[in-house]
């Protein structure tokens, strides 16, 4: 099978790297020159972990390319999958889908014979009928079908996600594609995963309502960590309680900061959008969305209650800025908030964080101090905020932090310390919703 990937971020050049292990033959195709180049010197242009052997082992099979040619590769291809960004759109907050539709009409001036188009970019419902229409409308002539095959991997464990998927969602009324794409996966369907076949928009819709459940469980779990604290209990329990129940599942219960990074928040904003639009309106989506943007600058209120008030001329600690650990991603990081609130009241900030901090200079303020380990960021600090839960975050020395800080405190947004320990080794300890108001 020849595969053309259109795109080489985290999706694209995750699916052509496993889709090549699979036996396929690949190219991944990318706009982006610098991104290019680091492929085709074995370094990879996002952190990943497993992703660079995979990418070069496959490479030196032969069965792994990369090229800004679209034309060469495509003309080639038996199937094309779209894996570009569809981030929100500026101003109103539906997907930008001027990548997609670009790299549709760019697709259908280069196929030639029957080829599949598959959607595996995060799409409205409807996206495949426009890409359908520009295909037909560029190229007259040609032979194609468009097939809906949303990704649901997960950053951070990308790789075992994409080989050991729950189910393949495949929307297709296209009896040829169908087969074809059955022939993709098969690797994947006798490792027992179930392939769930549905038509193009539903197929679409799917993957928003799962993103937007999940959301929806992250912020639940969220306010009632805030009621925690405020009644006396403590979050941890209770989501317990509630995870060992197997109709909820313990499953994304673990209060925090509040969901960011690439997914959750743009397709929580474009789903409420395709809702508003057919008249539909998602009011448990529109306030999920709602509130889990207050949460992010609540969160530096409570550093900011933790360390008596006032953060002008203090410096604040913050061990942790990509959005989730394991992966180098900052997009919509609740730290981004967290740090511009805190610069606003007046805080000097030290950050670290073990592979996220090239992307996070050009999108936190210009006096962010970056350091090579937790314990230079908690030199002369007056608190250490544990934004993200980084492994080596989970067992600080807490009497070597104490030693080196202007005042113990310690705010775990993660919640990955018992209260007692941190508090035995002579911390100010605030985390979330577990018994006080922190
Ligand atoms: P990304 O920004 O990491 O990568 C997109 C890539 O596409 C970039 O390298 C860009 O240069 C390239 N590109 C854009 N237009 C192009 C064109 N016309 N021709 C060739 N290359 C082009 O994005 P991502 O995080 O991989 O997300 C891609 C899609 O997958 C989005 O719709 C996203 O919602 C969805 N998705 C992402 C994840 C995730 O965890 N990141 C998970 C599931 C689904």
């Amino acid at each position: 099978m020849r595969i053309v990937m259109i795109g080489a971020g985290y999706v694209g050049l995750v699916s052509g790297a496993c889709f090549a292990d699979f036996g396929h033959n690949v190219i991944c195709v990318d706009k982006d020159a610098q991104r290019l180049d680091a492929l085709r010197n074995g370094r990879m242009p996002i952190f990943e972990p497993g992703l660079d052997v995979l990418v070069e082992e496959n490479s030196e099979q032969g069965r792994l390319g990369f090229t800004d040619n679209l034309i060469e590769a495509v003309s080639q291809a038996d199937i094309v999958f779209i894996a570009v960004g569809t981030p929100s759109r500026r101003g109103d907050g539906y997907a930008d889908l001027s990548y997609v539709y670009g790299a549709a009409r760019e697709i259908a001036a280069a196929m030639s014979g029957f080829t599949v188009i598959v959607t595996k970019s995060t799409v409205p419902v409807g996206t495949g009928d426009e890409v359908e229409r520009i295909v037909a409308e560029t190229n007259p002539k040609a032979e194609f079908a468009v097939v809906s095959n949303p990704e649901f991997l997960r950053e951070g464990s990308a790789i075992e996600d994409f080989k050991r998927p729950d189910r393949i969602v495949i929307g297709t009324d296209n009896e040829k594609a169908r087969k074809l794409m059955e022939e993709v996966y098969r690797p994947l369907y006798l490792n027992a995963s179930p392939i769930l076949h549905m038509n193009r928009r539903t197929a679409e819709l799917t993957k928003y309502a799962a993103n937007a459940f999940l959301a929806m469980k992250i912020t639940f779990i969220n306010e009632m960590a805030d009621l925690c604290e405020q009644v006396g209990a403590d979050i941890q329990d209770v989501s317990r309680g509630m995870g060992m129940d197997q109709r909820i599942g313990a499953k994304f219960l673990h209060a925090g900061p509040g969901y960011g990074g690439s997914c959750f928040p743009k397709d929580t904003l474009a789903l409420v959008k395709t809702a508003q639009d057919a008249d539909s309106p998602t009011r448990l989506i529109e306030a999920t969305v709602s509130v889990n943007e207050q949460r992010k600058r609540a969160m530096a209120r409570k550093v900011i209650r933790a360390v008596g008030g006032k953060v002008r001329g203090k410096t604040i600690g913050i061990l942790g800025l990509t959005f989730k650990p394991n992966t180098d991603d900052m997009r919509e990081s609740p730290a981004i908030s967290i740090i511009q609130t805190l610069v606003d009241k007046g805080a000097e900030i030290k950050a670290y964080d073990p592979e996220g901090m090239d992307q996070a200079k050009p999108l936190l303020p210009p006096n962010v101090k970056y350091c090579k380990t937790p314990y230079e960021v908690a030199e002369e600090a007056s608190a250490l905020v544990i934004v993200t839960e980084w492994n080596v975050f989970r067992s600080l020395d807490l009497d070597r932090l104490k030693t080196v800080m202007a005042s113990p405190v310690l705010v775990d947004l993660r919640n990955i310390y018992r209260p007692e320990q941190v508090r035995q080794a002579g911390f100010t300890y605030a985390c979330i919703g577990r018994g006080d108001r922190g």
